[in-house]
């Protein structure tokens, strides 16, 4: 996208936006579900926020078992943000697999919406990858198998997720990959054409997003890229294109301007080198399907961890 010229001064550079929860908005002590077999949940400590939505954890008070509920206002302004929360609900909803957050319902009382999602209690990849710098390979290849995993299920039933990121992919109390936020995705066979107004996040985008010429939409090797840019910054700490500007990552990704540092502390096997070259192909066609990925041979010629505790959410594991 073009950058829009700067014509406010800083002090508005970021008016509030009027769709988004107040940073202040506390949910009350328990939340009670319309309907005729109402549940309620007990409110507890604040999990996260996003773009829109804030994140509470809800006790529920017949099974004691903690919930994520996202809230969102019920009413917004923007007609596509409606639209958004509405296609993320629709498709979230018919999403059951061990690796991608369960959705289990939503809600609306009075100006807030509620979605009930299975707890992560453990953060996402983001702050992970952050605390450790970069993660082991037994580690990538636990958390990448089940990556691909979800996403091969998601593209199974014909729905692209469009904004796989490390802050997306979720972990729950056993160190298991949930993926979330199915704010951007879509149905393949959906004839809209939103690249203009929703578009991912600058380091995870595929090249194909960027370029106006395609008029066919992108499809679901989009998230084959992402996977590939995952898979780099679990490896090295950062994304391959990272940069200061957005223009600059761009610039990068559409002549793949990446590279494998080397560091003695920091052994990257070819495989592993492979299976992101093998992602990030600026041909969207020759990427391969998650059918292919799963098979790579990154994930034969070494150790997969099977289990993992949440120390190594802060240290490397002491098996290796
Ligand atoms: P938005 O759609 O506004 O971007 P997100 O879905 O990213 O909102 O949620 C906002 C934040 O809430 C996340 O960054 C995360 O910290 C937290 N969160 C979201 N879903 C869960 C979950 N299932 N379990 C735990 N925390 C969650």
């Amino acid at each position: 996208k073009k950058p829009k010229p700067d014509l406010k001064p800083r002090s508005e550079e970021k008016p509030t936006n009027p769709d988004r929860i107040d940073d202040k908005w506390r949910p009350p002590v328990t939340i009670t579900e319309p309907g005729s077999s109402p549940e309620t949940y007990a409110m507890g400590r604040k999990l996260g926020k996003g773009g829109f939505a804030v994140c509470f954890e809800g006790r529920s008070r017949k099974t004691a078992e903690i919930f994520a509920l996202k809230v969102v206002k019920a009413k917004v302004e923007q007609r596509k943000m409606m639209e958004k929360f509405r296609t993320e609900l629709q498709i979230h909803a018919k999403m059951h697999h061990p690796n991608i957050v369960e959705f289990l319902r939503a809600f609306t009382i009075g100006d807030h919406t509620y979605v009930v999602l299975e707890l992560c209690p453990n953060g996402s990849l983001t702050e992970m990858v952050k605390v450790r710098t970069c993660l082991s390979l037994p580690e990538v290849r636990r958390f990448m198998i089940q990556i691909c995993g979800g996403v091969k299920y998601m593209h199974k039933r014909s729905v692209i997720h469009r904004d796989l990121k490390m802050g997306n992919i979720f972990l729950d109390s056993r160190m298991n990959i949930k993926i979330g936020d199915f704010g951007l995705a879509a149905v393949m066979a959906d004839e809209q054409d939103r690249r203009t107004t929703l578009c991912g996040t600058p380091n995870y985008i595929a090249p194909e997003i960027l370029s106006k010429s395609g008029t066919r939409g992108h499809d679901n090797k989009v998230d084959t890229w992402a996977v590939g840019v995952i898979c780099y910054a679990m490896l090295m700490g950062a994304p391959p294109f990272q940069s200061k500007t957005q223009q600059e990552i761009y610039s990068k990704l559409r002549t793949l301007e990446y590279e494998w540092k080397i560091d003695s502390k920091n052994y990257i096997p070819q495989q592993a080198k492979d299976f992101v070259a093998s992602c990030l192909n600026l041909n969207s066609a020759e990427r391969p399907e998650m059918d292919d990925l799963v098979e790579h041979e990154f994930f034969t010629m070494g150790a997969i961890a099977d289990e993992l505790d949440t120390s190594t959410l802060k240290m490397t594991p002491l098996w290796l």
